[in-house]
């Protein structure tokens, strides 16, 4: 008899599987790839998951270990949804079980069996009937018998109190006979017979020719990008899709950038559908996302919405995918597995044959690129579907003018008159904290992060000195620790400086600051935003948690502090960003009826991309922004992974990179691979972060299959490199910030 070997993805580092002989009393022929195994591993036992069975190893046999217990009797993970983590761990150069580990809900991993949550549920037993004598002298177990007996599928015990039945009375009939519980899981919600809970609108032309086009493609592969301003009825269109799929019995996976910035969003989704929606995001627990995980697998979700990682919830009957504010950075991991959720909607659905949809108001400059080569359908929406204006722009030129907080006196005057006219305001500002490095006047002290190359930021309210890139805080200093002298400044503006001299500048309204320290409070931002739409002049000053998803049709100016970062940063993508972040800003205003204005306060008020952008508009400013790549050969018009390392000691990281570029540059030789370039190693552009020294080494090709032949093989020499013990390396394939 041939020996049988399993051959398993463990969760490790290593891009390698790892093999074992089958546990005892195993059916050999009901193995399937996929399956749990527990094993032993150096002193733990661990759990990984089946890859193949083959009668080889490359270690002799006595050397291998048997697995423990085989955990499942079927693959839990459906072959589409291993084939798409297989096809991850080789794209993004990471190890398989690593990847299956970032895909899979973590109960799985844990080992928790692959079925629903069981559960208790009460009925009342056959037969029995409410004027039973013995419940003639206990009206509370008559009342309890008859709410019971509403209930012919049985109560969940969870929900006993919401019915008003106590645990006691029902013991109490089941003690007579007259009920009884039984343990199982879930009945699915039935599927239901009226899709819609509320009327479809009527589609302008825009949107009737996306609807019609993405509905053309239905049951086949086909990407497309929907460019529609914002207001121009995106999610209506998407609402529509999705009710065309479920009407064709399939599901629909609907990923947005971070659930709670969209809230709005999903109350559109759930008033509109009797369907059964599954929520996969970070903010819920790890049972339920099991739950939600085996309902979309087994086809009990009708849909499914989450953030990036929902994008490896399993379907049954997959129909379409929708991917809201595709340019949003937020869908690429930048941790472990360092995948893109957009790019992988686009091969799931190619390998699920359906549709896809890439939503945005400012498309990447990615997926504008595939649009106008063809490899997606463009689909345009230009007109704001309520009616309303679209956004102006005024650009501020604010050299040598006197900024007071970050507000020049043209912006006062020009929020003044909003304020006057009894609308709202929106200042915008991408900086927390009252300002963003503190100085001492007479030494010239600035209050450095002892951890990293970067400044401190002033943080009013609580007192403190923040790093924004490490966390670590201090309290503020009252003197200065250098020359002890008392003249300490706060330079520069963050978002409580503005708050605070707005407060000052504008007492009658209310000011209300957004940013990830005044709305750390859950509900705090549904509060604010309930304020708002009552509609009372006020303004609103806060980060880029302003610019996403949220409605403020009374909001007539909209001023934008600080554009300038973006116009000389060295970050090749701070332009695109800058742009996207502006247009999505201004969105925000002048929904209803009001028309909205932007004002813009910049340093470069002239640059010719920000000329572009307010009197062009972003497709303007996107073709140009695409040519200037073209012609300096930045993706997408060519392809980069970055190679990173970090190590305690300065050095280290840098020879580490200097090792892997020499592995890197034999095997360009030894594989004859053209057009891959090696830049660097360098330090990055902040080479000190949280007490550890980083370097990197990027690679540039102007073709993705010369470049990914090369990763392959080099990745697995870097595991090996000596220098790689004193440091973290990780490799970043299609890179979205270059730090
Ligand atoms: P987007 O997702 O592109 O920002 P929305 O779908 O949120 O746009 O639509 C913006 C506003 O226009 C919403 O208030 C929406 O109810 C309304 N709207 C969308 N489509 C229509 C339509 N066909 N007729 C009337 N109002 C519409
Ligand atoms: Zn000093
Ligand atoms: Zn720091």
């Amino acid at each position: 008899m041939p020996d049988v070997i399993l051959r398993l993805a463990l969760p490790s580092p290593l891009r390698r599987l790892f093999d074992y002989r089958a546990p005892a009393g195993i059916q050999v022929a009901a193995l399937q790839p996929g399956m749990r195994l527990r094993v032993p591993f150096g002193r733990r036992e661990i759990i990984g998951v089946l890859v193949e069975v083959t009668d080889r190893s490359d270690l002799p046999k006595e050397k291998l270990k048997a697995a423990i217990a085989l955990l499942d009797e079927a693959s839990p993970i459906p072959p589409g949804m291993f084939n798409l983590c297989l096809w991850t761990a080789q794209y993004y150069q990471h190890s398989l079980g690593d990847t299956l580990a970032w895909a899979l809900p973590s109960l799985l991993r844990q080992g928790e069996p692959a079925e629903a949550r069981q559960e208790r549920f009460w009925s009342v037993t056959a037969g029995a009937r409410s004027d039973d004598p013995r419940l003639a002298r206990a009206p509370r177990q008559r009342d309890a018998f008859m709410a019971l007996a509403q209930h012919p599928h049985g109560v969940a015990h969870t929900l006993l109190a919401r019915l008003g039945l106590t645990k006691d009375s029902l013991d109490a009939l089941l003690a007579k006979g007259l009920a009884s519980v039984e343990v199982r899981g879930h009945a699915p919600a039935k599927r239901h017979a009226h899709w819609l809970a509320q009327p479809e609108l009527p589609l302008n032309p825009e949107q009737r020719s996306a609807f019609e086009a993405v509905k053309a493609g239905f049951g086949h592969f086909h990407a497309f990008l929907l460019a529609g301003v914002t207001g121009s009825g995106k999610t209506e269109v998407y609402l529509q899709l999705i009710h065309q799929a479920l009407e064709a019995g399939k599901q629909a996976l609907v990923l947005i950038p971070e659930i709670n910035l969209g809230p709005q969003t999903l109350l559109r989704f759930e008033q509109r559908f009797n369907a059964r929606i599954a929520l996969v995001h970070s903010a819920v627990n790890d049972r339920d996302r099991l739950d939600a995980w085996l309902a979309a697998r087994d086809g009990d979700a009708d849909i499914i919405i989450g953030t990036r990682s929902a994008l490896f919830t399993p379907m049954r009957n997959p129909g379409l995918i929708i991917v809201d504010e595709e340019h949003d950075s937020s869908y690429k991991q930048q941790e472990g597995l360092r995948y893109h959720a957009r790019d992988l909607a686009i091969v799931r659905a190619r390998q699920d044959n359906i549709p896809v949809v890439l939503g945005s108001a400012t498309p990447s400059l990615e997926s504008l690129h595939n649009a106008h080569s063809g490899r997606y359908g463009l689909l345009r929406m230009e007109q704001r579907a309520g009616g309303a204006f679209p956004p102006r722009y005024l650009r501020l030129d604010v050299k040598s003018r006197p900024l007071d907080s970050g507000l020049s006196p043209p912006l006062q005057q020009a929020i003044s008159q909003v304020l006057a006219q009894g609308q709202q305001v929106l200042v915008f500002l991408n900086r927390r904290g009252y300002a963003p490095t503190l100085l001492c006047h007479d030494c010239g002290w600035l209050s450095e992060c002892p951890r990293c190359d970067a400044r401190m930021t002033v943080h009013l309210r609580s007192g403190e000195l923040r790093c924004h890139h490490c966390g670590y805080a201090a309290p503020r200093p009252r003197q200065c620790p250098a020359c002890q002298s008392v003249d300490l400044r706060p330079v520069g503006a963050g978002t409580e400086r503005a708050e605070d001299r707005l407060k000052t500048l504008f007492p009658d309204v209310p000011v209300w600051r957004v940013d990830r320290d005044s709305t750390s409070r859950k509900d705090a931002m549904a509060q604010l935003f309930t304020r708002v739409q009552r509609g009372e002049p006020c303004i609103l000053v806060g980060t880029q948690m302003l610019a996403k998803g949220h409605h403020f049709p009374r909001v007539t100016l909209v001023a934008i502090l600080d554009a300038d970062g973006g116009l000389f940063s060295a970050d090749f993508r701070a332009a695109e960003r800058m742009a996207q972040l502006i247009v999505q800003v201004a969105g925000r205003a002048g929904r209803a009826e009001e028309p909205g204005r932007t004002i813009i306060q910049s340093h470069m008020a002239d640059h010719p991309l920000l000329v572009q952008l307010t009197e062009e508009g972003y497709p303007a400013f996107a073709t140009q922004a695409l040519s200037e790549r073209r012609a300096a050969g930045l993706p997408p018009f060519s392809h980069l992974a970055l190679l990173r390392a970090e190590a305690h000691k300065p050095g280290q990281a840098e020879a580490f990179l200097e090792q892997a570029c020499v592995e890197a540059e034999r095997l360009r030789d030894t594989l004859q691979v053209l057009g891959v370039e090696l830049l660097g190693p360098v330090p990055a552009p902040m080479e000190r972060r949280a007490g550890r020294y980083r370097a990197q080494l990027l690679l540039q090709a102007n073709a993705r299959a010369p470049l990914h032949r090369l990763l392959s093989l080099w990745v697995l020499q870097l595991e090996q490199l000596p220098g790689g013990r004193q440091v973290r390396w990780a490799l970043d394939v299609d890179p979205i910030d270059l730090y």
